[in-house]
């Protein structure tokens, strides 16, 4: 008996695998919540995705989070930080 898998094997087009670029997460140390920095970008605090480019072409995502205790507006006004351990750090996905 023939199965119809026999033939000729399936052009596979349309199935690239998706292109993965670095993340490059942006966050808040020590803030009142936790951030989650994985690849999905997806954080309780909504943040800014900005593409990464060499003047040409995209080659990383930015991932902007914002603080729960609203450091941004306090070093945006002031110029100084909440508290000194209140800093920002970065984490690279690739
Ligand atoms: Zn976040």
């Amino acid at each position: 008996m023939m199965k119809p898998s026999q033939k000729s094997s399936t052009n596979m087009t349309g199935t690239l695998p998706k292109e993965t670029l670095p993340i490059n997460h942006v966050y808040p140390k020590n803030d009142d919540r936790k951030h989650r920095l994985d690849s999905s970008g997806q954080c309780w605090c909504k943040p800014k995705r900005t593409d990464i480019t060499d003047g040409k072409k995209v080659i990383g995502v930015r991932i902007s989070h914002n603080s729960a205790d609203e450091r941004e507006f306090v070093e945006e006004r002031l110029g100084e930080l909440l508290d000194e351990d209140k800093t920002w750090g970065t984490k690279l996905i690739s």
